[in-house]
Formats: structure tokens, C-alpha cells, sequence
């Protein structure tokens, strides 16, 4: 046997318990064909010298959006803007014609909120839709509030009176979104990143076309992707009583469908909104206020997407932020379960943001996966902590409490709600520190080992993948990252290199 490629002078953390590290890997027609010894006699068409680097399964973010994150760096960028001039200064002078489209809004640190009003004179009658950074609110102009005859608003507009607005603008072209995918791809390779779950295509918010899978297999990616399918696209289908579905997407299409570069992931369900806009549901009240958040629904159409879908064969990923939707959600899974169980369904809880202590064995014991962000704590931790009060700030994005239950935890990003990169989140989920250098629910740390495992096989489970990803292991798919330094020794994990990746066996150096 003659391998593809040798790597040699690994310093591997294979994340394989039955061979945790290894100096040279094989492999052979896009897989690992062995480690060490078992490979290092065998000839190769192609050897290289790693020269001592570190090497970890390629990371896995079990929860991002390519699409909205590639059309960010399109449109008319507020980040960090704090005054209603500042904002209208940005906007004076929109290129093109039709759609203005903006983001990066951040009303929590506005000198006021931003109206149509402010906004009609500088954007005029062109629709103009600026997009909270939470990704569930948004600011738009009289213009748009028009076409929205139903709505009374000053232009904030929140969850689905957001979503209405957003399906004005929709859909987005094929080529347009096929672009931002490409952008992206090349964005999270550099970071390290070999396989995305993409969390909702088909309709709602994050929807950019009813062809957007389409789009992915145009695209003809260089990272491996699972598409997550909105629930809002099941409808209603004549199949045999006897099967017991009730609803489902067209050819009765699930969780699992396609290949290693491209598959049906998830189905994806929201339950609540987010912190950010203060719409996550919650048990008790945001610190301060009289606000609990809210639910996406109503409780009788959600847990019938969640039946319906657990009855159709699909995995289930449910957005559930605050702990009363997480409570919802754990509900709906249960009854889904007791009335058709079905072994290891696996469902994710997708943020599974605010988890009280009562709420850790129900988790563990549903089997469900938490998907969390630990970059959100990093980059809002700070804001997250003031409204969730004292008592409830060390529950939010658990690591600790997760695993010492047995529960696997998944890595994941949410890209681009925050900083895609897994090796600022690895770091978050070690350190527990919010930029803003404020300890945040440190009993919550794990180990490097363990936040490497959350974002490579943790995140592989999380995407059903783990039979064929997430770890250096002889007959899984050559998905790896090559990096400058050791996270285990580091005291910047955020900052160690990237120097290559590897999909399929295809080594791509990154700098
Ligand atoms: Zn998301």
C-alpha cells in the first residue's frame, strides 16, 4: 500500500482516547489510513515535515450561518457606532438602488433609539433595513413600515414583526448567496473550521432564498456543511396513516440525507428570542425590569413542530435560550419521546443559553445535546451578567455542570452574532472571562482537552458525524488543523496560529 500523504512530526492530540497522541499520521483516498507505527514503514506519494506543530481534528462548529455572515461584510457596517448622527452619517450616501441593508446595531449603547423618523431624510423612499446585532430585532425606515400596514412601530421592530420585515426583502438570488457562502468558507478555513452545521435555511429569519440549498450545492464548498432546515417549511403530507407522518418536507426528505460534503442536518425550531434583545424566556424576570422575555409562539404550535418532526425522523435542533424555553423545550421532547420513542434521537437544544440547576439531570437525562456559544459570554458577558442578576449569572453557557451530568457538550459559534473563531471560544470555555476581563460563572471552566473536545467530537455528535469525524482516528475522514503553538500550554489560546487545514486529505496552508 502506498499512502497519499505522510505527516510527519505531529505533535497530535488525536482526541481518541484509544490512542490519544501520535508524531506521524496516514492517509489514503481522503482518509486517515493509520498513526505512528502502523504507517510509518509505508511508502507515500508525498511526506511533510510538520516540524513539531501541533495538530487537533479539524474543528467542527455545530452551529453557524455562512450565508448572513458572508452578506455582513456586505452590507453598511454601525458596529460600535453610538449616536444617532453617527449612524446617519454611515448611511448618508448609500450605493446602488432599491434595498438599503446595514447592521451591526447595538440599541443597548445608542446615546437614544433610532427611529423611521431620523432615518426617512437621509434614506428617502428606498427600503432601509439596519439589522441588530442580537439577530432578533431591527431598525427600518417608514418606507419599509409602509408595506407593513398591521404594524404600529417607530421603526424597532423585534421577532416576527422583525421576521415580517425581513420577508419583504427576501429572496436573495442564487449567485448572490452561492458568493457570500465562498466568503465565508474561506473566513472559517482560516480559522481552523472544517466542517459547518449552516442552523436554518428554508424560511425565517436567517432564510435568504426557498432555493437556498441550492445555493450549497453550487457552491461546491471547500469545508464540509450540514444544512439545519427551518421547521417553517414542513407542511402537511398524503402519506400512508400507517407511516405516521404528519408533516414533513417534500420527498419526506430528513436528518441525514446526503453525503460527507454536503447534508441534512437538523431540523430547527425557535422557541424564544435572545438576551441581547432581552427576548429570551425566562422563569424570573431580567434583573431590574418587569420583562421575562417571550415565546416565539404559542406553546400548542410549537410542541406540535416539535411532535410532528420527532414523528418525521428528524434530529431536532430547538433554540431555546432562557431557561423557561428551555424548560418548553425538554417538555416537548418528552412527549415526543412518550408517545413514539425512538433511540438515540439525539435532539439539540441550539444556545441552551440560562440552565437552572433543577434543569442539569433533565437534560442528561433526555439525552438531549446542549449547543452552546461560549464566544457570547466573551464578547456579552458583561451585559449578560447585569440582566441575569447574581444568582443566575454562573448558570449561562455551562461547561463544568454539563459534563460532570455526562452530558455532551457541542461547540459551536452562531456566526456572526459573534467572533467565529473556535479557538477564542475554546479559550472562553478554559478562562471563563468576558472581554471586558469580568469573571464569568467560573465554577463553569473545564480543561483545554475538554473545550477542544467540545468544538471537534463533541460538536461531531451534536451533527450525528462522529462515526466519521472528530478525531484523528484510522478510518475517519482527514479532517485536521495545524496549529503554531499548544492551547494546552498557551496563555493566549485566542491568538495561537493557524497555519494549515485539512479537508479530506486536502492540506491548505492558512498564512
Ligand atoms: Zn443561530
Amino acid at each position: 500500500m502506498e499512502l497519499d500523504l505522510k505527516l510527519t512530526g505531529c505533535r497530535a492530540l488525536t482526541m481518541d482516547p484509544a490512542r490519544p497522541s501520535a508524531h506521524t499520521i496516514g492517509i489514503w483516498q481522503g482518509r486517515f489510513a493509520g498513526l505512528d507505527e502502523q504507517v510509518e514503514g509505508l511508502p507515500a506519494t508525498e511526506t511533510v515535515d510538520l516540524g513539531g506543530a501541533v495538530v487537533l481534528p479539524g474543528f467542527i462548529d455545530a452551529h453557524t450561518h455562512l450565508a448572513w455572515n458572508g452578506r455582513r461584510g456586505r452590507t453598511i457596517d454601525v458596529t460600535g457606532v453610538t449616536t444617532v448622527a453617527g449612524v446617519l452619517e454611515r448611511l448618508a450616501n448609500a450605493p446602488g438602488e432599491g434595498w438599503i441593508e446595514a447592521s451591526g446595531y447595538d440599541r443597548r449603547i445608542m446615546d437614544r433609539p433610532l427611529t423611521a423618523a431620523d432615518l426617512d431624510p437621509v434614506t428617502g423612499d428606498r427600503p432601509f433595513y439596519l439589522a441588530d446585532l442580537s439577530g432578533h430585532a431591527c431598525v427600518v425606515n417608514s418606507a419599509v413600515l409602509r408595506q407593513l400596514p398591521g404594524i404600529t412601530s417607530d421603526g424597532w421592530l423585534t421577532e416576527n414583526e422583525q421576521l415580517a420585515a425581513r420577508t419583504l426583502r427576501l429572496p436573495y438570488s442564487l449567485d448572490e448567496i452561492v458568493g457570500e457562502l465562498r466568503e465565508s468558507a474561506r473566513q472559517v478555513l482560516a480559522e481552523g473550521v472544517t466542517m459547518c452545521a449552516e442552523a436554518g435555511i428554508g424560511a425565517g429569519l436567517i432564510a435568504s432564498s426557498p432555493l437556498e440549498a441550492a445555493a450549497y450545492q453550487r457552491a461546491r464548498l471547500p469545508i464540509r456543511v450540514q444544512l439545519m432546515v427551518s421547521a417553517h417549511v414542513l407542511h402537511p403530507v398524503a402519506a400512508e396513516p400507517a407511516d405516521g407522518i404528519a408533516r414533513a418536507i417534500d420527498l419526506g426528505l430528513h436528518t441525514g440525507f446526503g453525503d460527507d460534503r454536503l447534508s441534512l442536518g437538523a431540523l430547527k425550531l425557535w422557541t424564544d428570542g435572545g438576551m441581547i434583545a432581552r427576548t429570551a424566556a425566562l422563569t424570573e424576570p431580567y434583573a431590574g425590569t418587569d420583562n421575562a422575555g417571550q415565546f416565539a409562539d404559542t406553546e400548542e404550535l410549537m410542541r406540535a413542530a416539535v411532535v410532528d418532526g420527532h414523528h418525521a425522523g428528524w434530529q431536532l435542533a430547538i433554540h431555546a435560550i432562557g431557561d423557561r424555553a428551555i424548560d418548553f423545550a425538554l417538555d416537548a421532547v418528552a412527549e415526543a419521546q412518550r408517545q413514539r420513542p425512538r433511540a438515540d434521537a439525539r435532539h439539540r437544544i441550539e444556545h441552551c443559553g440560562l440552565v437552572r440547576p433543577d434543569q442539569l439531570g433533565r437534560i442528561a437525562e433526555l439525552g438531549v445535546v446542549p449547543v452552546v456559544q461560549p464566544t457570547f459570554l466573551w464578547a456579552y458577558g458583561d451585559d449578560y451578567s447585569e440582566i441575569m442578576g447574581a444568582e443566575r449569572a454562573p448558570w449561562m453557557y455551562r461547561g463544568r455542570s454539563f459534563l460532570d451530568h455526562g452530558i455532551t457538550v457541542a461547540g459551536s459559534s452562531d456566526r456572526p452574532v459573534a467572533d467565529g473563531a473556535p479557538l477564542r471560544a475554546i479559550e472562553f470555555m478554559v478562562r471563563r472571562r468576558s472581554s471586558g476581563g469580568r469573571a464569568v460563572g467560573p465554577d463553569e471552566a473545564i480543561t483545554v482537552e475538554e473545550a477542544i473536545r467540545a468544538h471537534t467530537l463533541g460538536s461531531a455528535y451534536a451533527c450525528r458525524k462522529e462515526d466519521v469525524l472528530g478525531s484523528i482516528t484510522p478510518g475517519k475522514l482527514a479532517d485536521l488543523v495545524v496549529l503554531g503553538d499548544d492551547p494546552r500550554t498557551s496563555d493566549a489560546i485566542a491568538d495561537v496560529p493557524v497555519l494549515a487545514t485539512m479537508v479530506g486529505g486536502n492540506l491548505m496552508p492558512q498564512r
